[in-house]
Formats: structure tokens, C-alpha cells, sequence
């Protein structure tokens, strides 16, 4: 992938509209920070009760394989964005021959596939945990030799919130744990005894300007995230250190849009690891709504709208908390907490696991 800007894309007029693939939680923040921009947005999404559907001027229900009505959806908005990175590539691609499509396709076969990713961002300099590949069982021993006892083996492709992934510990079988990821292609980590975790949102625009949200700290639960806090507690080089790397990587993948930077703090001012990018908003970035200036979904719009980004200004020491699940049942609880901003995502069916909403509190710093 080259550092270089794509073709010039001419700012959009107030008015236009925005296509959105993917209809989920981030789809609705995305579509709703538009619309105070006065843009209208069409979601293009496979389920006919996604969330983001509610509060768009058009969407459109259909599978992300259907030309049909890719073509329709193309010719109906002036740029396609994504809120999900598991886009089929070619969906995407399909689209980018049409309209322009931020950020660009190319960028998701390296951040869907958890290899690609992580020799990308080794090959910037960028330090990750030790990894390996694994196509198969019989790779599996000669690549805990190499990463070492303590490992986390995960599945390539279509990871998230902890799905697909395994602890390997030392006595474990990892035939058995090969074969429970679904005998896919893996990636084997180093497991890391990180003090804590951090994100960084960065948004890049057109022109190459990059601005960062401050570092968040963000605690899981189950493998997903519960709360996140702000501003996170890292030294200064730390600080600078997330910044540099999340500029390097959307710089060099001449990024427009916001990516999330996942990272592991090691103990002992040891410094930074990339666990993983997010070509897109994130859950960890939702305090932006009511804890700064500007949002990360405004300002991915302002990015692939081609308008000048939001230079954020946080209103005080911010607690996002996740209600994941059964807990959307206590939202009148939190309805009464003076100062507590409640967002629910107006999810039908409350499963297990399932983010239904969250919640941010601004504190005085
Ligand atoms: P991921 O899907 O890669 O973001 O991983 C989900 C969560 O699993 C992370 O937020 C960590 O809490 C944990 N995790 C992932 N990879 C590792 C690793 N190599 N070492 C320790 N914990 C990990």
C-alpha cells in the first residue's frame, strides 16, 4: 500500500448524501452525527431490523452480494463509507467503480485478515506481540515453540469481541484447541501480560491532516468491553508513542476516515504493543459524543465528506460504561444519574453479550 493521497474527491455540498454500509450501533451514531451536519444518509445493510435503519432518510435491506441493489445504492449517494469491517472486499470493490468509497477497500483485506494486519504494522516498525502463522495443527508445536508456551491462538478472519480466539496455557492440547477455533487459518500470539489496555482514535483527512483523540483506557469484561476511561493512565513517551504509531499507520495507508489503534501497556514502562486496528469508529471512541468538542463520527464524516476535521477539545475526566445485554433493563436507573448521558441503541432482542446501548459520564477533572 503506498503513502500517497487517492485522486482529489471535491468536498460535499451540506445536503448530499452519505451511503453507509452496515447497520449496527456505530451505522445509527454515524448517520445521526451526519444529519447535524445536514447530510442524509442511506444504510445499506443484510438485516432488516438494523438499528441505524431508524434514523436515516433511505436504506436499503439486502445482501452485501446483490449487484442489483449495490448498483441502486451506488447511484443514490455521492460517497460509500463503512461502519464494519467485515465488508466483503468485493462489495467494496463493486462499489468504488461507481462512487468513491472512504476509506479505501484496499485497506480491509489487510485489517480483515488478523496476519496481513499484524505484518503490516511489524513492517512500519511498530512492535506487536510475537506471532506466527498457523494453517494447520501440524504447525501448531513448531509455533508455540517459537512464540512461546503462554499463547493466544485466534482465527484469522471474523474476530471480534473475543470470538474466535483461545488461550493456550501450558498443558493444554492445541490439536483440540485448533479444532475448536474450527480448524480455520490462525494466527498464533505471544499471550501478553499487559498492565492495562489503550486505545487510540485518530481521524486523517483527505489532505493528510491527522488528529487524535486522547488515549482511552479500556477495561473487558468477558472479552468486551465494559468501561472505558479518560484520559488513560500513561506515562508522557506513551502518550506520544500512541499518537506516532497511529499517525504511521494512517499515513501510510493514506487513510481518510477514523481507525481505531488497540494497544497493550506492558508493565514496567516497558512501552507499547499494537494488539489490532479498527478501519472504522469504535466502542471505545463513544465518550467523544458527550465528552468533546467534536465526535469520532462527526469527524469521520467531516473526513469523508472532504471537510476541514474538528480539532477536539474534551470537557473533563470521561467514564463510558457499556450496558451489554440484561443490563439495558437498568437504563431508568441511569436516566436519574445527574450528569449521566444515555444512549440506547433501540435493539429489539436483548442476547447475552449483545452492546444495547452505553452510557457517559463527564466529570470535573
Ligand atoms: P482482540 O479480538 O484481538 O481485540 O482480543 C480481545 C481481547 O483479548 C483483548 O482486548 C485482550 O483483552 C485479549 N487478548 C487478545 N490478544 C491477547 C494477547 N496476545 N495477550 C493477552 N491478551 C490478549
Amino acid at each position: 500500500m503506498s503513502g500517497s493521497s487517492p485522486a482529489a474527491v471535491p468536498a460535499l455540498q451540506a445536503g448530499a448524501t452519505i451511503g453507509i454500509l452496515g447497520g449496527g450501533q456505530l451505522g445509527r451514531m454515524l448517520a445521526l452525527a451526519a444529519a447535524r451536519l445536514g447530510f442524509k444518509c442511506h444504510v445499506f445493510s443484510p438485516s432488516p431490523d438494523s438499528p441505524a435503519f431508524d434514523v436515516v432518510h433511505r436504506v436499503t435491506a439486502a445482501d452485501y452480494t446483490d449487484t442489483d441493489a449495490l448498483d441502486r445504492f451506488a447511484a443514490d449517494v455521492d460517497v460509500v463509507t463503512y461502519e464494519f469491517e467485515n465488508v466483503p472486499a468485493e462489495t467494496a470493490t463493486f462499489l468504488a467503480a461507481r462512487v468513491p468509497v472512504l476509506p479505501d477497500p484496499k485497506i480491509l483485506a489487510i485489517t480483515q485478515d488478523r496476519l496481513a494486519e499484524k505484518n503490516f504494522v511489524t513492517r512500519l516498525g511498530i512492535a506487536t506481540a510475537p506471532f506466527a502463522a498457523v494453517a494447520g495443527p501440524a504447525e501448531l508445536a513448531a509455533a508455540l515453540e517459537r512464540v512461546g508456551p503462554a499463547a493466544v491462538l485466534k482465527t484469522r478472519r471474523y474476530g471480534y469481541d473475543g470470538k474466535g480466539q483461545m488461550t493456550i496455557k501450558n498443558g493444554s492440547d492445541p490439536a483440540a484447541v485448533f479444532r475448536e477455533l474450527g480448524g480455520q487459518p490462525c494466527i498464533l500470539e505471544a499471550f501478553v501480560p499487559f498492565e492495562r489496555e489503550v486505545s487510540l482514535i485518530a481521524v486523517r483527512a483527505h489532505d493528510g491532516a491527522v488528529e487524535c483523540f486522547d488515549v482511552t483506557e479500556n477495561e473487558h469484561r468477558d472479552h468486551i468491553l465494559k468501561v472505558s476511561r479518560v484520559p488513560a493512565r500513561l506515562s508522557e513517551a506513551d502518550r506520544r508513542e500512541a499518537r506516532r504509531i497511529a499517525e504511521t499507520i494512517a499515513q501510510k495507508f493514506a487513510y481518510v476516515g477514523v481507525l481505531a489503534v488497540e494497544m497493550f501497556v506492558l508493565p514496567d514502562g516497558a512501552g507499547l504493543l499494537v494488539n489490532e486496528i479498527a478501519p472504522r469508529v469504535h466502542n471505545s471512541g463513544h465518550w467523544t459524543i458527550d465528552g468533546a468538542s467534536v465526535s469520532q463520527f462527526e469527524q469521520h464524516i467531516r473526513a469523508v465528506a472532504g471537510w476541514p476535521l474538528g480539532k477536539p477539545i474534551r470537557h473533563g475526566r470521561i467514564e463510558m460504561t457499556n450496558l451489554i445485554g440484561a443490563e439495558v433493563e437498568d437504563y431508568r436507573r441511569w436516566l436519574t444519574v445527574p450528569g449521566a448521558a444515555v444512549h440506547l441503541y433501540g435493539k429489539a432482542a436483548v442476547r447475552p453479550g449483545r452492546k444495547m446501548g452505553h452510557v457517559t459520564q463527564v466529570f470535573p477533572e
